[in-house]
């Protein structure tokens, strides 16, 4: 049985969630395929060939894919499905991966799982439904099995170990329907959310402006990444790429800060794998406390300030 993982790269280097997405495939076969595919992306793909459990890693390196458009990420993921003979094809639960992986399926007819928690058998599989509020066993009779795999739900495989030989695989890009016009991309010297050790996040409970600069000088003190809810998202305090939560991003740091947040179901969605989460909060009901491993009852600005203070 062969697994095949088409890599979360950025063309220079492979992204470590593409780790997580070979773990999850190794918790079926030992036979494990990565489709690195970009532009200028032989390091990455090296970067794949030296992973534990890697055992052949494909290589679709041509300007067609510079963008990792998802119509051309599918059309490179067919091409090195028909060369393995995979039975089951893994992406990534990224922006990329979770818009290739129903391109593929769409091209295949096939039917396709997202965000993939748990692996119970080769055709089964666990993911949360309603807002993370339930885990489902899936069991599927697709072939190949295609499916998203949640990073955070995989502990990584070594990034060293691997021996696995690289090769150039060809695609013809059939689809006509797609051209990259233009990008504007948010440059930042801050920690990525999406990888950082520590996240810092904000609700409403900061208020205001003066509320999320505190978070923001206390996120650099920390080397920490900021996090929001959408309610602050959409009342223009946070920019939406910070979101955390179900129709946000799904990060597990070493340590999340929720300060000023309630806990809804749609955030706790998003956070709730981190493995050491503090809550401030100034309400003791709210339900932030009912899943937190610390909590403080108290207002959120002034404990930032009081923390940054002894920090
Ligand atoms: C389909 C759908 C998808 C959604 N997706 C997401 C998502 O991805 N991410 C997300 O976050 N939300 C999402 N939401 C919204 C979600 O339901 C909540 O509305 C949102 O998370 C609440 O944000 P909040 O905690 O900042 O605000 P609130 O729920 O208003 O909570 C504010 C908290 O701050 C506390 N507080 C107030 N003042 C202070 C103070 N001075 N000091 C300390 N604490 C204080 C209050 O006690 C309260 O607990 C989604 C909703 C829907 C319907």
């Amino acid at each position: 049985m062969t697994i095949l993982v088409i890599a979360d790269n950025d063309n220079a280097s492979l992204r470590a969630s593409t780790r997580s997405a070979v773990a999850a495939a190794r918790t079926i076969s030992g036979d494990v395929h990565v489709l690195v595919c970009g532009s200028g992306c032989q390091a990455a793909a090296e970067a794949a060939a030296a992973c534990e459990g890697v055992s052949r890693v494909y290589l679709a390196d041509v300007p067609q894919l510079a963008h990792q458009l998802p119509e051309a990420v599918a059309e490179a993921a067919a091409a090195a499905l028909e060369k393995s003979g995979a039975s089951h094809v893994f992406f990534v639960s990224s922006t990329t991966g979770k818009a290739a992986m129903p391109r593929l399926a769409g091209m295949l007819g096939k039917s396709a799982l997202t965000d993939v928690c748990a692996v119970a058998a080769p055709d089964t599989f666990k993911r949360y439904i309603y807002a993370g509020g339930v885990l489902a066993t899936v069991r599927t009779s697709a072939v190949p099995v295609i499916a998203t795999i949640r990073p955070t739900a995989f502990a990584a495989v070594e990034p060293a170990g691997g021996t696995a030989a690289v090769e150039p695989l060809d695609v013809s890009f059939k689809s006509r329907a797609f051209a990259f016009v233009s990008e504007e991309a948010q440059l930042s010297d801050k920690p990525d959310l999406l990888t950082a050790r520590r996240v810092v996040a904000g609700g409403r409970g900061l208020i205001d402006e003066t509320g999320f600069a505190e978070l923001e000088k206390l996120a650099d003190k920390i080397g920490a990444a900021v996090g929001s809810t959408r309610a602050v998202v959409d009342m223009g305090l946070a920019p939406n790429e910070t979101q955390v939560g179900q129709t946000g991003k799904i990060v597990a740091p070493e340590l999340y800060f929720a300060f000023g947040i309630s806990g809804a179901i749609q955030h706790v969605a998003g956070m709730k794998d981190s493995k050491v989460i503090v809550a401030v909060n100034k309400d003791p009901e709210a339900p932030i406390f009912e899943m937190c491993d610390y909590y403080l009852e108290a207002d959120a600005v002034e404990t930032i300030k009081q923390l940054e203070a002894k920090l």
